[in-house]
């Protein structure tokens, strides 16, 4: 009794780090809306400048190449707006597939890679008078599984086909090296309080010269790129949490040792246990396990009653848990309703995997 709750749901979303919570509680104290020329504003833009800064450096970009917006879902969104056909993943979060009207789909191996030699077939498909106003849209890291994708490979299969690339790299931020400039994307989205910043704030990223296809109409705040007043607030939660997170990869790193000691007890002492994506490259905090015969649902209720919160396989919408497009499109079967996703975080420490395990064992062993 006493414990306080295991928290092992950071791929919803992580806690607010200090950092970001004492830059939040700066920002509120004055107004401050970037666009005004007077003291007040100059204050404000001088944050907005610096957050952008933080970000870029970051994420491996120019600081000009970064247009706030309000998450992952908008700058998904925005990036793809101009694009009159996608070609797409079969694991993409939904708000990448919702904007998937015209699509071409490319599987995913049972371990959850997308499948270069499938999507290089896609590619050699389309009709070059469609090539123009066509872009791929793939994931760096998969929010349900972990599994890190071969976006370089992939990006390079775009230049070939001489079409446009996007990655949703929200998830990758800070857990692995990534260089939105090496990888030479055009377009990437990212999401604060996936790092630790607060919700409602994220970028796209935009290689030089690129055009954005404006969601919102209005001012023409970021240039002209994404009106509406900057919300500052969380731009500066942002700016800090990025900063944060600087090192963080290293700590993901050996969070994965930690990981993998949690899921082979999991394998040699609960019956009927699978873990999805183990052979292959994951992000160092993300378990997806599924126990034969055991609903996804009950097990995520008998973690919250036991002092453990994680989520069922797919993150779910106002309560709900559907069936996970991405354990389905690894050809998972019913296991796909009967896994749940663990996820550490930046203040995840060893000694609470060691916790979980005790709590899954104290549950589910043989
Ligand atoms: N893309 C991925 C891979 C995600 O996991 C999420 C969050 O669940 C999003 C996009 C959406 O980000 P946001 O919650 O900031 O809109």
């Amino acid at each position: 009794m006493g414990m306080t709750p295991l928290y092992f749901d950071n791929n919803a979303t992580a806690p607010l780090r200090p950092e970001a919570s004492a830059a939040i509680h700066k920002a509120m104290g004055a107004p401050a809306n970037p666009s005004s020329v007077h003291s007040f504003g100059r204050t404000a833009r001088l944050t907005v400048e610096a957050a952008r800064e933080s970000v870029a450096l970051l994420a491996g970009s120019r600081a000009a190449d970064v247009v706030f917006t309000s998450g992952g879902t908008e700058s998904n969104n925005l990036a793809l707006a101009g694009f009159a056909h996608i070609v797409t993943s079969a694991i993409e979060h939904d708000s990448v597939r919702a904007c998937a009207v015209s699509a071409s789909v490319i599987n995913v191996t049972s371990d959850g890679v997308i499948d270069l030699e499938h999507a290089r077939a896609v590619l050699a498909g389309l009709p070059d008078e469609q090539r123009p106003s066509t872009i791929l849209s793939v994931m760096a890291a998969n929010n349900e599984t972990g599994v890190i994708q071969p976006v370089a490979e992939l990006v390079a299969l775009a230049r070939e086909n001489n079409i446009a690339v996007h990655s949703d790299m929200v998830q990758l931020l800070a857990k692995d090296h990534f260089s939105f400039a090496a990888l030479d994307l055009d377009y990437a989205s990212l999401s604060a309080h996936k790092i630790g910043g607060p919700a409602g704030v994220g970028a796209v990223l935009v290689k030089p010269g690129n055009a954005l296809q404006s969601l919102l109409r209005g001012g023409g705040q970021e240039q002209g790129r994404r009106s509406g007043t900057e919300n500052f607030i969380g731009i500066a939660g942002f700016g800090a949490a990025a900063s944060a997170a600087f090192g963080d990869v290293a700590h993901y790193e050996a969070m994965s040792k930690w990981r993998d000691q949690f899921e082979d007890m999991m394998l040699a002492h609960v019956p009927d246990a699978h873990v999805f994506g183990q052979q292959v490259p994951r992000l160092g905090n993300t378990s997806c396990l599924a126990i034969a015969g055991k609903s996804a649902e009950t097990m995520v209720m008998a973690l919250d009653i036991a002092g453990a919160a994680i989520s069922a396989g797919s993150a779910c919408s106002s309560g709900k848990v559907k069936t996970s497009h991405v354990l389905a499109a690894m050809g998972a079967g019913d296991l796909a309703g009967q896994a749940v996703r663990i996820s550490g975080g930046w203040q995840t420490k060893k000694t609470d995997f060691e916790r979980l395990a005790d709590v899954f064992l104290g549950l589910y062993k043989r």
